[in-house]
Parts: structure tokens; C-alpha cells; sequence
């Protein structure tokens, strides 16, 4: 409730384009991100007349990998069925999707709950079906590119269990470290291959009777910063028009909104009323399946370790902080990366860590790239790891060896030894840089002996730099510390 005088329920319908080489019912390359506009184009996907469609098997098996990876019950029989509508989209008329017979049904995940502990959040289904071509709208005309059409979609329906903006997120990213972890797809929000519809209601108490009034469906939102806000922005909505005597006090049924980010609305697409009447039948091109027992106990005796797990095992046995741990399992190369620095490079777990939620992580942000695409390999990192925690580099100089290596795939040690990067501990060599500083630095070192202690900071600083960076520091403070008195 968190202060407000209405609960809001929400339930979120999933759609993951599934990593498979081609598409849902024929050999196209199903990778249709930037590619040329209707490139990747057959009779099948196109829904040219007398073309059949041959089910993909391995985007049959990753659903219900992902089915599994949920904790689904996978029913013995399956079918698919025709959803059938017109819209520009969709060559057919028709697209191929599940009704009755789903693949998965009646599954959990977890999520942290807004009162803290853990909250089991229902799936409903998660069923099998294609994707649709995109609209391209370039001024009064739309254009269509049909090469997303066909690609295998999954469908993964929500209960009404979250209760807050919160949950709804904690949702969402615990589905996707679930679909990544168990390699069902890469959940790419940005390039449209992920959405989600939301469902979002209000529950409240007026005059002694508790009022639910029909839910408002926001449809295709394709990022988290959009989930926040849309679902934020319509529960308000939907609590202020139920106050202002508006639609919602007579609507008998739900309506389907869109989100708009620019002005931070929603709008009415249409009301349930006029929404299509689906007409589902049996898809008659393709036979009903029986999935064997064998095959559904095959993919869940070689399901991966699941994020949870992963969590627990890098604080039990690396020592990791739970933060440094959710940060490494949110993406499963940062994982990879770590642990085999660790166990392969022997890094110190906590250093590499580290090194993974800093430089890595901003490295990858600065440079707009996937964690798959980080260029350092894990022998690497360790080798950086160890000059720094065995004070042959100061941190500071790590920091440029690592943009070196981030550049050129050096190996650390090799581009200290090129540059003469390496920690200079020779106590002589770094007094003589100190008494130097002392002797020219004379405002600095009037401050601080005048009683403005942290003008120390200025003169290591000088220090440091006139030894560009590569003094041990311990021995700058002490020495400093020494010559410059109480
Ligand atoms: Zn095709």
C-alpha cells in the first residue's frame, strides 16, 4: 500500500524472441536486427499461398527449457492453433501461436517482496508462437519489413500477483536473468526482441465494500524505464478517473492502452468491445504433438546452474558481498569472467570482483558494447589482478594498463614492462621526489604545518604525479608524514 489509498494488482504478459539460428516455421535467418529490410524473406514467412510450415525443433526444446527453468508442468499433448486478425504486419492474416494446449503451465519464480523476504510470483502459461513483420512509418505512408515474421516468440503469462511498481521490476529483471541464465534467449529489450504487455488494475475499500474495477492492458513496452513509468502512470489514472466519476466507475470491461515516453501518457487504443474476436482454431497445417518424457526429463537433467543458485554459491564460496554477487550473476558473461579468473587466473575473488563491477562494467557503458563483447579474457584480468594486489602496480597505474588492454589486447604484464610502469617502493628514489616537493611546494607545506592537516593531500598528489603515478603510495604518506613534522 506504501501511503496510498488503493493496492495496485498487476500481471505481466512476456514476449522473448528465443535464441535460435532460424525462424519458427522455415529456414530464414532468424538474427533480423539491422539487417536490410526484407532480406531475410522466404514463400513460409512471407505466407505466400501453398507454403507449409515445418516446426523449428530446437525452438520447441528451449521453450521448454525455459518452461523448466520456471518450474512448469509440461502437459503430455500440445498444439498449435491459428490467432487470426488482420493487420499490415502480418502476412498471413493469421499467426501461428498456441490456445488451449500450451506448452508450459502452472509455474513459479521468486522475487525479492516489497516487505521484504521472497514472494513466489505465479506463470500461468508460457506458450510457443512467431513473431510478427514490423511497420516501418515514415511520414504520411508505412512502410512493412517483414523479416522479424516468423521468428519463434515465447509468450510468458504473469498471475495477478505483483503489488507494486517494485515487484513489477523485480519481476521482470529475475525473468530475464531466467531466460539469459538458461540460454532460452538474450532478452535484447533494445532492439524490440523482448516486450511486455502489463495488465494493471486497483484495488481499494469504499464505503465498506472492496471495489476491482477492470484493468487497463498497456501494450508493448520495451524497457524496464517504460514498465516503471507506464504502470505508475495508469494505476494514478485509473485511481483519479475512479474519483472524478469518469469511465471507469461504468466500463464493464478492460481497455488496451499504449505508453507514450515523450509525453509520459497513456493513451486508449481501443475497448474491449471493439477488440477482434480471435476466432482460434487448430492450426491444420501442422499435427498435434505428445512430448515425450524422455525428451522434457533430457532438457531438465542439463539445465544450467539458474541465477539464484549462482548468487548463493559466489558468497558461500568466493566470499562475495550479495551486491557484488548480483551484480556478476546479472549478466552471465560478467560470471564467466570472474570465475574463471579466479579459478583458471587465481585473482583474488574480492580484487577481481571489483575490477568486474568497476572498470568493466564503465568500460562497457562508455563504449556502448554487450557484456558478450568484452575483449578482456579472464587469464587477463587475473594477470592484472595479481600485479596490483602483489604492489608491483599502483591502482592508479592499473587503471591505464587496463584501458591498454581494453584497446589493444595486450596482456598486463606485458605493457608495464613496454611503458616501465611498474611500482617504485625504493624508499631513497621516492625521498628524494618528497624532499623536492617540500622544498618547491612552499604554500602547501606552510598550510599544513599551520594546522590544515589535508593539505597533505596536495603534496602527495605532486608527489605522485612527478612519479606519474607509480610511487607505493604507503611509503609517499609515511615518508611525507616523516619529513614534514607534527
Ligand atoms: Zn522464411
Amino acid at each position: 500500500m506504501t501511503g496510498r489509498p488503493y493496492e495496485v494488482v498487476i500481471g505481466i504478459e512476456t514476449h522473448v524472441e528465443l535464441a535460435t539460428r532460424s525462424k519458427m516455421f522455415c529456414g530464414c535467418n532468424a538474427r533480423w536486427f539491422g539487417a536490410p529490410p526484407n532480406t531475410l524473406v522466404c514463400p513460409v514467412c512471407l505466407g505466400l499461398p501453398g507454403a507449409l510450415p515445418v516446426p523449428n525443433r530446437r525452438a520447441i526444446e528451449l521453450s521448454i527449457r525455459a518452461g523448466l527453468a520456471l518450474h512448469c508442468e509440461v502437459p503430455g499433448h500440445t498444439k498449435f492453433d491459428r490467432k487470426n486478425y488482420i493487420y499490415p504486419d502480418l502476412p498471413k492474416g493469421y499467426q501461428i501461436s498456441q490456445y488451449d494446449l500450451p506448452l508450459n503451465t502452472g509455474g513459479w519464480l521468486e522475487i525479492p517482496a516489497d516487505g521484504g523476504g521472497t514472494k513466489r510470483v505465479g506463470i500461468v502459461r508460457a506458450h510457443l508462437e512467431e513473431d510478427t513483420g514490423k511497420l516501418i512509418h515514415a511520414g504520411s505512408h508505412s512502410l512493412v519489413d517483414f523479416n522479424r515474421s516468423g521468428v519463434p516468440l515465447l509468450e510468458i503469462v504473469s498471475a495477478p500477483d505483483l503489488s507494486s511498481v517494485t515487484e513489477a521490476l523485480a519481476y521482470a529483471e529475475a525473468l530475464r536473468e531466467i531466460l539469459i541464465h538458461s540460454g532460452v534467449s538474450e532478452f535484447r529489450l533494445e532492439e524490440g526482441a523482448a516486450r511486455f504487455d502489463t495488465n494493471v488494475s486497483i484495488r481499494f475499500t469504499e464505503g465498506g465494500e472492496v471495489r476491482w474495477p477492470p484493468q487497463s492492458e498497456i501494450k508493448n513496452l520495451n524497457s524496464l524505464r517504460a514498465l516503471e513509468q507506464a504502470v505508475t502512470f495508469e494505476s494514478q489514472r485509473l485511481w483519479e478517473d475512479w474519483q472524478a466519476a469518469g469511465e471507469l466507475r461504468t466500463r464493464k470491461a478492460k481497455i488496451t492502452v499504449g505508453w507514450s515516453p515523450e509525453t509520459g501518457r497513456t493513451f486508449l487504443q481501443r475497448r474491449k468491445e471493439e477488440a477482434e474476436d480471435y476466432r482460434y482454431f487448430p492450426e491444420p497445417d501442422l499435427v498435434t504433438y505428445a512430448t515425450a518424457r524422455e525428451t522434457v526429463e533430457a532438457i531438465r537433467a542439463a539445465l544450467p546452474e539458474m541465477p539464484e543458485a549462482r548468487r548463493a554459491r559466489f558468497t558461500a564460496e568466493y566470499g562475495l558481498s550479495d551486491y557484488d554477487a548480483r551484480i556478476l550473476v546479472s549478466e552471465p558473461p560478467l560470471a564467466a569472467l570472474f570465475e574463471s579468473a579466479v579459478r583458471e587466473g587465481g585473482a583474488d575473488a574480492k580484487a577481481a570482483a571489483n575490477w568486474i563491477a568497476g572498470e568493466v562494467l564503465r568500460s562497457l557503458r562508455e563504449k556502448g558494447l554487450r557484456s558478450s563483447e568484452i575483449p578482456i579474457r579472464p587469464l587477463q584480468l587475473a594477470g592484472l589482478v595479481r600485479l596490483v594486489t602483489s604492489r608491483e602496480i599502483t591502482t592508479r597505474v592499473a587503471k591505464e594498463v587496463f584501458a591498454e588492454m581494453w584497446a589493444s589486447g595486450a596482456d598486463a604484464a606485458a605493457i608495464v614492462e613496454a611503458r616501465g610502469l611498474r611500482q617504485v617502493s625504493d624508499e631513497g628514489e621516492i625521498a628524494r621526489v618528497v624532499d623536492d616537493v617540500i622544498a618547491t611546494e612552499t604554500k602547501a607545506v606552510a598550510d599544513y604545518r599551520g594546522g590544515n592537516k589535508r593539505a597533505i593531500e596536495a603534496l602527495f598528489g605532486k608527489v605522485m604525479g612527478r612519479m606519474k603515478g607509480k610511487g607505493d603510495p604507503q611509503v609517499v604518506r609515511r615518508l611525507l608524514a616523516e619529513k614534514l613534522g607534527p
